[in-house]
C-alpha cells in the first residue's frame, strides 16, 4: 500500500519518531482498526462535502450573531443583517429604531471583562460608532458574553 510505504519512509528518516511510545501505541491502534471499506470511504467523502457546504465564514456569520438574530426573530424586530452603510458592513440594522447593532466576540474585540489581557484586541467599535453617527445612525455594541441569558423584548 502506498500509505504504509510512506509511513515506513518517515520512520526511517526520523528514528526518534518510530521509538516514541505514543507513536507505537497509535500504530497498534491503527493495526487493530477494521479496514476501510469503499462504503466507509464514500460516507467519509460525503460527510466532508457536507461540512464544506455548511461552512460559514466565521467573520460574517459568527455563532453570537446567529444567537442574536434568533432573539430578534423571537421578539419580532425588523432587521437587516450584514447591511452596508457607507464603507462599513454592520452586523445588524434595525430600521424602526434606526439602530445599528454590532455583535462583538469577546476575544477578537478584546472584551476586558472576559479577557483582561486584551484578547486579540481588534476593537474598532468606537471609531465605527462615530463614523455611523456622522451618517445619521445610532449604534450599540453587544458583547458575546452579554448574549448569554439575554432576553430581548420589544
Ligand atoms: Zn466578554
Amino acid at each position: 500500500m502506498k500509505v504504509s510505504a510512506k509511513v515506513g519512509a518517515i520512520d526511517r528518516k526520523s528514528p526518534s519518531l518510530a521509538t516514541d511510545t505514543a507513536c507505537q501505541n497509535m500504530s497498534d491502534a491503527a493495526k487493530n482498526r477494521p479496514p476501510i471499506t469503499e462504503v466507509t470511504r464514500q460516507k467519509q467523502s460525503e460527510a466532508a462535502v457536507a461540512r464544506l457546504a455548511n461552512r460559514v465564514d466565521p467573520y460574517r456569520d459568527t455563532k453570537p450573531e446567529r444567537s442574536f438574530e434568533a432573539q430578534l426573530q423571537v421578539a419580532g424586530y425588523k432587521y437587516e443583517k450584514q447591511k452596508r452603510i457607507g464603507s462599513m458592513l454592520v452586523d445588524f440594522y434595525l430600521p424602526q429604531q434606526n439602530l445599528v447593532v454590532e455583535i462583538d466576540g469577546c476575544w477578537w474585540h478584546g472584551c476586558l471583562d472576559c479577557h483582561p489581557d486584551g484578547g486579540a484586541n481588534l476593537d474598532r467599535f468606537e471609531s465605527r460608532k462615530s463614523r455611523l453617527k456622522v451618517l445619521g445612525y445610532s449604534a450599540i455594541r453587544i458583547w458575546e458574553h452579554e448574549l448569554i441569558g439575554m432576553e430581548l423584548k420589544k
